[in-house]
């Protein structure tokens, strides 16, 4: 599955109506039904020409790969993942937030993140959620989220994955985190400023890694102190430039400190950053004073305890409702994402969302850890160059 939004030159306002149309139908069950797409107000007018265009509509939209037909309960049709881009893309250039779509320069676990510019020249990242798409997350917890929701889609979990990680990008930049400045927020896509700079893991040498090391391990320790443990601080996640200023990135996962395993994520965190340090840049801490090939020396002190925090666990809690990210959304994302934080892969099967297009897609994929989508991260950066030429969005009302 690739964006090309060359596609959107050929999308005519039907096409969109018809994607609309869908996406409202899936609302209340997974695949909406043939016949309610006829009932949409204004699809189409009632004339003889009603069933010619029906049909051109769908044909294009299937051969486009924007639609899934699906006829395992009943004859309907499914947004892709490529069809919900579109829909988030159209409504975001015709917000003004952005006039053109151009190079991809990431791919995430569960992510892609073009580069997307605005009217005056000014470039932003562009990241859109693709849940599902890996398999890590434990089926367990899919399962126990699905009982309580009679229809389960992966669009619906990634457009909350979006709002969460806009509300706590808003939030964290509030309160001087250094983070990408959140722009605007649409179903499964985020914009966000672009980071001139390179994910920690890319980076050989530092000029000064104690004191960069001091840095990030002091981000860790404020988060919590503002009430929040980001649950996958990790050399992917922190982006660092030449002048070796750091910004922390990917928010969905994050929790509050009154979880019930905090401390547990929040020591993870502090590990993974040691483990980086100690093999990156062999950095040696008092804790591994046997180690006798390491030169760096840190204070033992600088490994925090989660309990010697003072943790505020509301201290964001009026920002991210201010974004718009509620209570229920939070518990109905987290439903879904602490499984796969635990990693608590107890089986395959996987019943009710095996019919789902987009898992049948993500499985296929694979098991695309981090190291798998650095790999791939690195080639989308040695092949985009003018691949993708930026390609002008021009679309109509809505
Ligand atoms: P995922 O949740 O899928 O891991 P990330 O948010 O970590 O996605 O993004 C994946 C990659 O995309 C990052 O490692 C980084 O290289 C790139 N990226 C993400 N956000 C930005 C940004 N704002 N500016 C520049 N590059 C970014
Ligand atoms: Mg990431």
């Amino acid at each position: 599955m690739k964006l090309d939004v060359n596609v959107l030159r050929y999308l005519s306002k039907d096409d969109f109506r018809v994607l609309t149309a869908v996406e409202m139908g899936m609302r209340n069950v997974s695949t909406s039904p043939l016949y309610s797409l006829s009932y949409y107000p204004g699809l189409f007018d009632s004339s003889i020409s009603f069933l010619f265009s029906y049909y051109k509509v769908l044909k294009n939209l299937l051969k486009y790969k924007l639609l899934h037909h699906d006829r395992s309960k009943y004859d309907g049709f499914r947004l892709t993942y490529l069809g919900y881009d579109f829909l988030a893309i159209k409504t975001l250039v015709n917000r003004g937030v952005f006039t053109g779509v151009g190079r991809q320069i990431g791919v995430g676990k569960e992510s892609d993140i073009f580069e997307v510019a605005q009217e005056d020249g000014t470039i932003l990242a562009m990241k859109l959620h693709r849940l599902g798409r890996t398999s890590f997350r434990a089926v367990k917890s899919k399962r126990d989220y699905l009982r309580h929701r009679s229809s389960f889609s992966w669009l619906y979990l990634s457009r909350l994955a979006a709002l969460k990680e806009f509300a706590f990008m808003k939030a964290l930049e509030e309160h001087d985190f250094p983070v990408p400045k959140a722009i605007d927020c649409n179903r499964h896509c985020v914009i966000m400023s672009l980071v001139q700079g390179y994910p920690m893991v890319q980076v050989n040498q530092l000029q000064n890694p104690e004191t960069i090391f001091e840095k990030i391990i002091g981000i860790v320790v404020r988060l919590a102190e503002h009430g929040l443990i980001h649950c996958d601080f990790n050399e992917f996640n922190i982006m660092i430039d030449d002048e070796e200023k750091i910004t922390m990135i990917d928010f969905p996962q994050m929790v509050s400190v009154s979880h019930q395993n905090a401390q547990m994520y929040f020591d993870r965190d502090i590990e993974c950053i040691f483990k980086f340090f100690r093999k990156r840049f062999n950095m040696s801490f008092q804790e591994d004073r046997d180690d006798e090939t390491t030169e760096v020396e840190v204070d033992e002190n600088s490994r925090p305890s989660f309990f010697d925090i003072t943790k505020d666990a509301n201290a964001l809690d009026r920002e991210l409702e201010a974004s718009g990210f509620t209570k229920k959304e939070q518990n109905d994302l987290d439903k879904f994402i602490e499984g796969g934080m635990e990693k608590n892969k107890d089986s395959d099967e996987d019943e009710e969302s095996d019919d789902e297009e987009e898992t049948v897609e993500s499985n296929e994929e694979g098991n695309l850890n981090e190291m798998r989508s650095l790999q791939l991260q690195e080639e989308v950066q040695n092949s985009s160059n003018g691949v993708e030429a930026e390609v002008e969005v021009e679309l109509d009302d809505n």
